[in-house]
């Protein structure tokens, strides 16, 4: 167990931090105590102890999931990974990387680079990779590579009673029995915790090009998104931002974008492919009804672009710094799309709710983000109703209530009507890993 003073706190302040996550409308409440492990033995002893004690344990990487996925809602031991952030080993011509699971995305990708190599899974902040691992996040590279289940060639896992399995291989692909790595990414701190991953990285591409485009609507800026995708065009992302998270954007990064639905574009690979690729995409778009266009190699541009688009969600909170984020995360078929996004915001102008909608449009995945004060009952009935009628819209059409951000405690009222006779198997399989409920519980179901 774990004897350095350093690595273990009951202080209040740090009990409060990781009580709650960063943005969202979630109450927190305070672990009883903060734990850091150094490594895999420390980890197995923690759990195996936490195990026999009845002691809920609630991994906790950088605390950026948005469903309140770690808070302990039944106090017991924090678990913080900040300690455990060693990439072991890069494997370049592999194209696998083993990393404990406290290393950030942003951590790795600066080490990756030396290599000419690169991780794409990019959820806008510098989570964690076992966070990551553990919500399957996703974020904007998802349209070309996935999400963060796709990367993970397997794991080192730490079970409830403290037994380490392993999972997956180095092999880019396996038919041998049942695939237990993909079962537990995905599963928020609630079946195992990780204490090693092994990932795909791929080739840095030769060159990157930025473009924007401003559409009069949303509907046309998603099935311009849509022909795209039919061309067999590529994307590396592709982004939708409506008006108000543009003046969000303006207003936090000082910013002059016209304030109007916009496509963020990125293309990439081989400088020869990718301009002629652009053209086709300009083509499209320009027959989608976009108003102006513009496209660059210039690195800055690029920079500044990504720069706004990964801070939108912080642009659209500090425009009401006194309140937390709500933020729908439904993901639907991609045809579906361009109806989904006009329903959402019906529903919010229907109950005078001021928000934005921004979202991974090219995977079907949308968020409609609302700024609500949680202590104010009839604010956050007005917000719940908008969402759950999001999410109904998106369950009958085919889609899911949670396309990156998982279950955690603000989904688990759709989890059934989602998964229906799914959710008993779901129940067995947590029964079957963590019999005693110390992993993560409260979470999910
Ligand atoms: C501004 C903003 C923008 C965002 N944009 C996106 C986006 O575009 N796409 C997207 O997918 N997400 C997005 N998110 C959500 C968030 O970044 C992701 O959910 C991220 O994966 C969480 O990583 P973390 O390190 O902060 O993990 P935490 O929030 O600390 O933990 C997340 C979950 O992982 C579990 N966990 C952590 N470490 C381990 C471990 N070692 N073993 C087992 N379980 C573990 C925790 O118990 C918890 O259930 C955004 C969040 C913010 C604040």
């Amino acid at each position: 167990m774990i004897r350095d003073p350093k690595r273990l706190s009951t202080s209040e302040a740090i009990r409060q931090q990781h009580g709650r996550d960063l943005t969202s409308y979630h109450a927190g409440r305070f672990p009883d105590v903060v734990l850091y492990p150094k490594d895999k033995e420390e980890l197995r002893e923690i759990i195996a102890y936490a195990n026999r004690i009845g002691c809920p344990i609630v991994p906790f990487g950088l605390g950026t999931s948005v469903e309140g996925q770690v808070v302990p809602v039944q106090g017991g031991i924090s678990l913080n990974f900040t300690h455990m952030n060693r990439i072991l080993e890069i494997r370049a011509d592999d194209f696998a990387v083993r990393v404990e699971p406290g290393v950030t995305r942003m951590q790795l990708n600066r080490e990756l680079k030396k290599y000419g190599l690169y991780f794409p899974i990019d959820p806008g902040v510098d989570a964690t990779l076992g966070g990551m691992a553990a919500t399957n996040a996703s974020g904007c590279s998802a349209v070309r590579y996935g999400s963060t289940r796709e990367q993970i060639l397997g794991m080192e896992a730490i079970l409830a009673d403290g037994s380490p399995i392993r999972t997956g291989s180095l092999a880019k692909k396996s038919s041998a029995g049942y695939n237990l790595t993909q079962l537990l990414a995905g599963s928020e701190g609630t079946l195992a915790v990780f204490a090693e991953l092994t990932l795909r990285v791929y080739g840095l591409p030769e060159t990157f090009l930025y473009a924007k485009a401003v559409f009069p609507d949303l509907q046309q800026a998603c099935k311009a998104a849509n022909r795209m995708l039919y061309r067999s065009i590529q994307p590396s992302k592709i982004e939708l931002v409506d008006a108000y998270t543009i003046q969000a954007i303006n207003s936090y990064k000082q910013t002059k974008y016209e304030e109007k639905p916009t496509l963020f574009l990125e293309l990439s690979g081989w400088k020869s492919a990718v301009t002629a690729e652009v053209e086709r995409v300009k083509e499209i778009i320009q027959e989608e009804g976009a108003g102006a266009w513009s496209h660059t190699f210039d690195e800055s541009f690029g920079e500044q672009l990504w720069d706004a688009r990964r801070h939108a969600a912080l642009a659209i909170a500090a425009l009401a710094p006194e309140k937390k984020l709500m933020t729908t995360d439904v993901c639907v078929p991609l045809s579906v799309l361009p109806e989904a996004v006009s329903f959402a915001r019906e529903v919010m102008q229907a109950e005078d709710l001021q928000g934005a909608i921004l979202g991974h449009i090219g995977d079907g995945n949308y968020h409609a983000v609302f700024p609500i004060d949680p202590s104010v009952p009839e604010e956050a009935a007005k917000a719940a109703k908008v969402n759950e009628r999001i999410v109904r819209f998106a369950l009958e059409r085919g889609g899911t209530c949670s396309g990156e951000h998982g279950i955690g405690l603000g989904k688990k009222q759709y989890l059934t009507e989602e998964h229906g006779d799914a959710v008993p198997w779901m129940k067995k399989i947590k029964e079957a890993f963590d019999p005693n409920h110390i992993l993560n519980p409260g979470k999910i179901f």
